[in-house]
């Protein structure tokens, strides 16, 4: 129920009132926000309301056109416009914003040749044409040439073969085929984890030299008309990105400290996220010559892609020749950050970011994601010349250098480490945004926060609430009988677990911040990632073209700041938090039984001849290796502080419906002040300061990417990676830290709910 007719009125008397505002009397909304006061809860939501009514889709479709009119990489004279533009916007609404500026490692191409020398002679083109109907398509002189940044220089003459995607597992397949890539060329398609990835296994089975391409199956005509006629990826458009290792994020010269102009620096030869071996990104069109010309066994069924032909495997008689060098040189990076400053609680940070460099014009990476994040900015402005003021401080960050390895949020973060642990409330992230649903993902004591919110913004297309539409279409992608059941009992949308991937990074893995990414998508007519074809024209012709989803993304996320930034209590609640981590513990074990199941059955068939007799003696396989069966592992400890958490998150959640049954009556300001302190500690006592195994800067024990998944989350990755590694006495010894982690947070909750309490007794 929208009280629009109040709108003009609310601007006078706002800011001076302090007692129930009177004209809400007739039929007020059910006042429960989160963490609110019934009274600021009604103030709350008319503010919202103005909020939401003032996006404007017309807006964002203007600053995607002008953020995204020329090619804006990392070190491009339009990067550096647009950071200026963005921040004379902000500046313009009212924010006091400046730009901070960091100087990374930034390689970009020098030589790039591939060549097929036998058994006939290729030249392939890395080269993406432009589209006549496509004015920015034709912007050769701006554009960065396709390529893998942080691939090593090298230069190397070998045999081919074809790995699928290039995973662990593919390499165990390639092995009982009796094919090793030892001085090999290997050729991987995209998709199934991050592209890193897979050079880093192809270097660690010996490989010389790693190609990517573009399977049709997965990106073009399989999918749906290539562009220009459709959406979708044409036989020469290229998937540019980042292969850096997945060690640490960020500058690859200064880990763990931000690359300020004097920060101390790695040499180049020392830094550890670089490729060991060259890696570059081909088009299908460059590809299919050099699939073409393989040999030897045919590929597996689920190896086998959308090329009219049959894949082999090889090695060979393809004969490649890579040389790839890049210029090594240092670039900066601006950061645009915002600050609209809070009254009551000035020291509390909401923070909002997406990044502003792209590939080449980038229009749904990332402008689809910046675009509408400036509008929520724009119209706080215009509330805030209104009469409202956040309780809390609101710092928008428009990030560079996401594209290469989230550089521009890292080294920020890293600069600012102390400050935000002391004042960062949480972190909410966008990248990209298109049609479809929004699936939140983070960390989950946001979530019942997040669900409320989707409740208030209404879906596009459909006109059912964003929360509805997002609920039914999990419960409809539900793998079987038993999700959908749990599903249905809830009355949120589940959070799902962050890795890598995007600027929440180094908020929710390094600095212990909780995060949220919000976005729309998975109703897509097309994908040109990291192509010169994801540009305005394409957008708008194929994505998003009202910006009716940016509008639904403003809107969203919006809504979600000024939240965060109003309540009288932080507004999380830790039970679906307990629980989440509840379900990674189970995970484990399930794990581990399904690795106990799978090796006992696998060394029962070699013990019976299984494999020997079904083997085919024209095309044989080598039998899979025998393995020891993974003993039992302690994960008691990790048990026990699960119980212990899900009572303290259940003790909270117990004082917050106290609160909301109770009218939520105003709690004193010194109340607020202590309990909104604890609050504000917890998600820092997921760190350890040692890290992971390994991997030092992650620091997060329960959220994490994995390193061989990079993108994917591989919650409590310190047990889970050695369990990956079948090293299972690592696996269990990691686990009285982590439950010593989960420990610590749950005495931090517990601290919470206890002075949640005696403040609620005092209300009485
Ligand atoms: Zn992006």
């Amino acid at each position: 129920m929208k009280i629009h007719w109040l709108s003009g009125f609310l601007l006078i008397v706002l800011p001076f009132v302090s007692a129930q505002p009177e004209p809400l009397a007739a039929n007020p909304p059910p006042a429960v926000l989160l963490g609110y006061s019934s009274q600021n809860a009604v103030l709350q939501t008319q503010w919202e309301g103005k909020f939401r009514d003032g996006i404007s889709p017309a807006n964002i479709r203007e600053s995607m056109r002008r953020l995204s009119a020329r090619p804006h990489h990392v070190g491009s004279a339009y990067d550096k416009d647009n950071a200026e533009w963005i921040l004379s916007k902000f500046r313009e609404w009212g924010f006091d914003a400046k730009i901070e500026t960091f100087n990374v490692l930034f390689p970009t191409p020098k030589v790039r040749v591939l060549e097929m020398l036998q058994p006939t002679h290729f030249r392939a083109r890395l080269q993406e044409p432009a589209v006549a109907s496509d004015p920015t398509t034709g912007q050769t002189a701006e554009q960065l040439a396709t390529y893998n940044a942080y691939s090593a220089d090298g230069d190397v003459t070998a045999p081919l073969v074809y790995v699928n995607y290039g995973n662990r597992d593919d390499y165990e397949k390639l092995e009982r085929l009796g094919i090793s890539v030892k001085g090999a060329i290997v050729i991987a398609r995209y998709g199934q984890g991050w592209r890193g990835v897979k050079p880093k296994v192809a270097a660690e089975h010996g490989a010389i030299g790693c190609l990517i391409y573009s399977d049709p199956k997965g990106d073009g005509y399989f999918a749906g008309d290539a562009y220009p006629a459709g959406g979708w990826r044409s036989s020469e458009g290229v998937q540019r990105g980042s292969v850096m290792d997945t060690d640490y994020p960020g500058d690859p010269l200064t880990p763990g400290m931000g690359a300020t102009a004097n920060a101390k620096r790695l040499a180049l030869k020392d830094a550890k996220t670089i490729t060991t071996i060259p890696v570059l990104p081909i088009s299908y069109a460059d590809a299919l010559p050099l699939l073409s010309a393989l040999q030897g066994p045919v590929a597996p069924e689920d190896w086998r892609g959308a090329l009219a032909i049959t894949y082999h495997i090889g090695p060979g008689p393809a004969l490649v020749h890579l040389h790839i060098s890049s210029n090594w040189d240092i670039k900066p990076v601006y950061d645009v950050i915002a600050t609209l400053h809070g009254s009551t609680d000035e020291g509390q940070w909401v923070i909002r970011g997406n990044h502003h460099d792209a590939w080449v014009n980038g229009a749904d990476d990332p402008i689809a994601g910046l675009a509408p994040m400036l509008e929520e900015a724009r119209v706080m402005g215009e509330l805030h010349r209104q009469g409202w003021t956040p309780r809390r401080t609101i710092i928008y960050c428009a990030w560079d250098g996401e594209e290469p390895g989230l550089l521009g949020s890292v080294e920020w973060v890293e600069t600012h480490l102390d400050e935000l642990q002391k004042h960062a409330v949480a972190y909410i992230n966008s990248d990209t945004n298109e049609r479809g649903f929004m699936l939140p993902e983070g960390t989950q004591d946001l979530q019942n926060f997040i669900s409320g919110v989707a409740r208030d913004v209404q879906d596009p297309e459909t006109h059912l609430s964003v929360y509805e539409r997002s609920h039914l279409y999990s419960i409809a992608k539900a793998k079987d009988a038993e999700e959908r059941g749990d599903l249905r009992k809830r009355n949120d949308l589940v959070v799902t677990a962050l890795g890598d991937g995007s600027d929440y990074t180094a908020f929710q893995d390094f600095a212990g911040i909780s995060t949220l990414s919000v976005e729309f998508g998975d109703e897509d007519d097309g994908d040109q990632y990291h192509s010169i074809y994801d540009d305005f024209h394409w957008y708008t012709e194929f994505v998003d073209k009202d910006f009716a989803y940016g509008r639904a993304l403003s809107q969203t996320a919006g809504t979600a700041i000024m939240r965060l930034a109003d309540a009288d209590l932080i507004p999380v609640d830790f039970s679906p938090q307990a629980d989440a981590i509840e379900k990674y513990e189970h995970d484990l074990e399930k794990l581990l039984k399904d690795k106990q199941d799978e090796f006992t059955e696998r060394n029962l068939e070699l013990k019976e001849g299984v494999f020997k007799a079904t083997n085919d003696p024209r095309r044989p396989l080598l039998p899979p290796h025998a393995e020891t069966v993974p003993p039992f592992i302690n994960l008691a400890p990790m048990k026990n502080a699960i119980v212990l958490l899900k009572k303290s998150a259940g003790r909270y959640s117990l004082a917050l419906s106290t609160y909301n049954s109770k009218g939520s009556a105003a709690l004193s300001a010194q109340s607020l002040a202590s309990i909104n302190a604890d609050l504000l500690r917890v998600p820092r006592l997921f760190l350890n300061q040692k890290g992971l195994p390994g991997r030092p800067w992650f620091k997060n024990q329960i959220y994490a990417p994995g390193a061989y998944t990079g993108y994917g989350a591989k919650p409590v990755a310190a047990v889970r990676e050695y369990m990956d590694e079948k090293k299972w006495t690592e696996a269990e010894g990691q686990v009285p830290q982590v439950a010593q982690v989960i420990d610590n947070v749950a005495a931090g909750i517990d601290r919470a709910a206890q002075d949640f309490e005696s403040a609620l007794t005092q209300t009485h």
